[in-house]
């Protein structure tokens, strides 16, 4: 809410004072040349980042975006001598929608998520967001506009309005015929909507998905569309979506053989562990226990799941853990199940019990992130600072740019009481995160702090001169520009 305001006032009310923004907004100075460059289009999509995280919509949970970030790159890796990187990441909204950045990242809501019948009808909707960023669909609609450098950008900033459902925003937008003008430039066009459904569809068929999923999804968008008017999917408002579309696409798949796929366990527990986390504590738990009752179901440990989950939520933590105990005689297998279980021991005050799951799941998945990050967490709130910190020094070492690495760093020395190492490493985690202002912040705190030795208090400085060296640099080189 906050940068949603802070990028409109920016975009509506000071325009004529683009210089004014300069501190704060990439440059885009090779605009006028080429459109926009791969790096330009890198560092504006880093800085919406920036404010996205900050966002409280912001889905921080590793387990979902993981799923997401997995799912979306094995549809990415099918394109053809494509040297893009891509982030995908959640949105916590209950709108329909996705969208793409510049830079490769790609947003998708909750709603989208839930909305999507089979794992095929999400796939459709990333590998048509996929296609746009790697057809350049943004750059290439700037390049039209380049008279209107910073409107362009801020338009981008306003294409993260779409990604919030609401109403006070939708309406403050709605009125400024600014916002309306910007809104425009965000739509594809046409020709790039056909490209984007093409090639996904390829994508798609590459990674062992049905194309129809597709077309299926975009279907039922386009009818509620038609209901809710005024109101319609977030999605359509930036992907002009019409009959003749959907008629293309499925033109195109009746041409490819018929197959059957099959949704991943994973889809259905990220979607159930997002199901339970949505309306009010009790809905879920409540719908969930009726799936169950009336046995509304295909796979039964998938409504098992969620409801632990809403259990969780309720607090209901016996009942959960019953729950859990069901979910293991059904044999589910899976890394989402141990963060489950280890949580609700560790809820019910039995650490020891939470620490065995974890360090069994953690060698059973070595590459369950939300493993390694749950281990951590819980060894240190058991106490014990100082195994939290040897098991992150350890991951560190294998995976050095993960910043949620160095914030549990952090706040394992703060536990410790020791203030320079805790700022130190806050400073890495903001850095990694593309905050140098913050990391500078953070090191100059440490410098201060009073109580490090000679030798880490000489790394703090040599840091800090670094990174300021780095901040001068970054300005000179917008001043250039
Ligand atoms: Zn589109």
């Amino acid at each position: 809410m906050r940068f949603l305001l802070r990028f409109i006032l920016a975009g509506v009310f000071l325009l004529p004072y683009a210089a004014i923004c300069a501190d704060s907004l990439p440059d885009l100075g090779e605009l006028e040349r080429s459109g926009l460059s791969q790096t330009t289009e890198r560092r504006l999509g880093e800085q919406i980042m920036l404010e996205i995280r900050r966002d409280s919509a912001y889905l921080d949970d590793p387990e979902v975006a993981g799923y997401i970030g997995q799912l979306g790159r094995r549809l990415a890796a099918q394109g053809e001598g494509v040297r893009q990187t891509f982030e995908f990441f959640v949105i916590k909204d209950s709108m329909l929608n996705a969208f793409a950045l510049p830079g490769g990242y790609i947003g998708v809501h909750t709603g989208l998520m839930l909305a999507a019948r089979s794992e095929s009808e999400l796939a459709g909707v990333l590998a048509h967001e996929i296609s746009h960023v790697t057809q350049s669909h943004l750059a290439r609609s700037f390049g039209k506009q380049s008279q209107a450098q910073l409107a362009t950008l801020l338009s981008l900033a306003v294409a993260v309005l779409a990604v919030r459902s609401n109403p006070d925003v939708a309406i403050g937008a709605a009125m400024t015929g600014q916002a309306a003008g910007i809104q425009q430039q965000l739509n594809y066009s046409r020709d790039f909507e056909r490209e984007a459904d093409r090639l996904g569809l390829n994508l798609m068929e590459q990674a062992g998905f049905d194309p129809r999923g597709m077309a299926s999804f975009f279907e039922r968008m386009l009818q509620f569309g038609r209901l809710y008017e005024n109101n319609a999917p977030g999605y359509l408002r930036t992907h002009p979506l019409t009959t003749e579309r959907i008629t293309d696409m499925e033109n195109r798949i009746a041409l490819r053989p018929y197959r059957q796929v099959l949704d991943s366990e994973e889809f259905g527990l990220v979607r159930a562990k997002l199901k339970a986390q949505e309306g009010m504590p009790g809905d879920a738990e409540v719908d969930f226990a009726n799936q169950l009752a009336e046995r509304k179901y295909n796979a039964e440990a998938v409504v098992r799941f969620g409801h632990a989950h809403a259990l969780v939520r309720s607090e209901k933590l016996a009942e959960a853990a019953a729950e859990i105990a069901t979910l293991r005689r059904l044999k589910l297998e899976s890394p989402l199940l141990e963060t489950l279980d280890a949580s609700v021991r560790a809820k019910r005050k039995d650490i020891s019990g939470a620490l065995r799951v974890l360090r069994a799941a953690a060698q059973r998945y070595p590459h369950a992130r939300a493993l390694t990050y749950a281990l951590i967490e819980t060894q240190l709130s058991g106490g014990d600072a100082a195994t939290a910190l040897g098991s992150t020094q350890k991951e560190l070492q294998l995976t050095p740019e993960d910043p949620r690495l160095f914030a549990l760093q952090a706040k394992i020395y703060a536990a410790m009481g020791k203030r320079l190492l805790q700022h130190r490493a806050q400073a890495e985690a903001y850095l990694l995160e593309g905050q140098l202002h913050l990391a500078v912040e953070q090191l100059e705190i440490a410098h201060k702090a009073g109580d490090g030795d000679f030798y880490e208090l000489s790394q703090v400085d040599a840091r800090l001169r670094e990174l300021k060296q780095r901040k001068l640099e970054e300005m000179r080189q917008r001043d250039r520009q």
